[in-house]
């Protein structure tokens, strides 16, 4: 994934670096205790008529942005001639902080970052005394005014490893702006788990 920073997407495009839209599944209204069955699910076999009681009620939708925001890009870098300097540290707090506001990618695939070797897992790296490890399967949409930059959740390791320096104005959205999450976009709730499932 590589866009030059400050690219603007086509009006309409899904807040993901991909063309296919964000996919979201709401459990709040499933009829049964999905954070058990998950558990259940990783340690042990789970009968399918369980698995469909469970998740009676789910909902499977596709997020957009709100049609009045602006989606940028800041920070896709695969290659040297980006720019270099100090960022303040701040930056760095408040993508750390919000790390959970992370959209996946909704891919299987993890990015590596291409300045490093792109065949090894990403290092780990240290920010005030605490010690991170970022997979890279998503990424970040920061909202500041009618823009939302989207950059990669790698983009921590770009600014402290390779000493990337974002532009101004995605520095400022960082520190005034807002860390939108799934909850911020528009959905389309397109089916009801298990319609057109077939779960036999
Ligand atoms: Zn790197």
């Amino acid at each position: 994934m590589q866009f030059p920073d400050l690219y603007r997407f086509p009006k309409g495009h899904p807040p993901s670096p991909y063309n296919h839209p964000v996919s979201v599944t709401d459990y709040s209204q499933a009829a049964g205790d999905v954070e058990l069955l998950f558990q259940d699910f990783i340690s042990d076999h789970v009968e399918p008529e369980r698995i469909k009681r469970v998740l009676a009620g789910t909902r499977k939708g596709e997020a957009t942005l709100p049609s009045e925001l602006a989606l940028l890009a800041v920070g896709w870098l695969e290659a040297d001639g980006f720019e270099v300097g100090e960022v303040p540290g701040t930056v760095l707090d408040r993508l750390l902080a919000n790390r959970d506001r992370v959209i996946s990618d909704g891919t299987r695939g993890l990015h590596r970052c291409e300045l490093c070797s792109p065949n090894q897992p990403l290092p780990h790296f240290q920010w005030r005394d605490q010690r991170y490890n970022i997979v890279g399967h998503g990424h970040y949409l920061i909202q500041y005014r009618d823009a939302v930059y989207m950059v990669p959740e790698l983009l921590p390791h770009y600014l402290l490893e390779h000493r990337y320096r974002p532009p101004a104005e995605f520095v400022l959205a960082v520190v005034e702006g807002k860390f939108l999450q799934v909850a911020d976009l528009v959905v389309d709730w397109v089916r009801e788990w298990p319609i057109g499932h077939d779960a036999g």
